[in-house]
């Protein structure tokens, strides 16, 4: 990176295009060995498929895809950003799922620590080797240009014991995930009895309206007993009325009912 700073560190290492005398020419990086070079060379060196980076003394193979716009003037700050966003992606954890405040701030203090190893280049290869403990422990998948061997499966977070907070042991202070017991199956009748003790559909009340025009009846697509059945229970279903005994409690009364008799 340092050599981009001196003369010509506008200029394509590749092709030694020139911003100055190309103009609208724009560069690209990759978040590997964070080379940058122009579109052209992109296209060029990696529309066949995986190649080495052309940078001279680089041999880093990079996809296509991996070549990306620039965010960021300073590079420097566009690596961290990447780092940091990769770290992030593989340590997510929210406040809520820590015993304590204290074990959330330790977990951010530990990424942080992760971060800055790897934004430093210190204990590089340990730090990598925790973040993929960690992941594959927690079913994480990371980046698929770097990740686990092919034919490796990586356990997914549902197949693992649900005490398993973190099984790599980076973590500290997770709480235990609690299963929560099955609940019974959704009630639309909120417990009401589907059984209809509130009445039932007596044959007179068919034979009292054979013969007459049911068309009207029977346009909703109901037999007529299952009509009459629906509308006796939209009539009483929920109130509670018991006709029968509302008539005997009439009847024993002592105060006569006012009314027509
Ligand atoms: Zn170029
Ligand atoms: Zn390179």
């Amino acid at each position: 990176m340092d050599e981009e700073d001196s003369v010509g560190a506008n200029k394509c290492p590749v092709c030694g295009s020139d911003p100055r005398t190309h103009p609208g020419l724009r560069f690209k990086i990759n978040t590997k060995c964070y080379h940058r070079i122009c579109e052209g060379c992109v296209d060029r060196h990696f529309s066949s498929g995986k190649a080495e980076c052309p940078v001279g003394g680089c041999h880093v193979s990079l996809w296509k895809r991996e070549w990306r716009t620039q965010t960021f003037e300073d590079l420097k700050i566009e690596r961290e950003v990447e780092i940091r966003r990769r770290v992030t992606k593989i340590l997510d954890r929210r406040e809520e799922e820590f015993e304590t405040k204290r074990d959330y701030d330790d977990f951010l203090e530990l990424r942080e620590e992760l971060v800055m190893n790897l934004v430093f280049r210190t204990d590089v290869a340990a730090t990598n080797r925790k973040l993929k403990e960690y992941a594959q422990a927690n079913g994480i998948k990371t980046d698929p240009t770097d990740g686990p061997e092919p034919g490796a499966k990586a356990p997914r977070r549902k197949d693992m014991a649900p005490d398993a907070a973190d099984q790599s042991g980076l973590i500290k202070g997770l709480k235990r995930i609690v299963i929560p017991e099955a609940k019974a199956p959704y009630d639309p009748f909120m417990g009401m009895p589907r059984t209809r003790e509130y009445y039932e559909v007596k044959e007179s009340y068919i034979t009292r309206v054979r013969g007459k025009p049911a068309e009207a009846m029977l346009a909703g697509g109901y037999d007529f007993a299952q009509y009459m059945d629906e509308s006796l229970l939209r009539a009483f279903a929920g109130l509670g009325v018991f006709i029968e005994d509302e008539m005997s409690a009439r009847d024993n009364t002592a105060i006569p009912v006012p009314g027509p008799t």
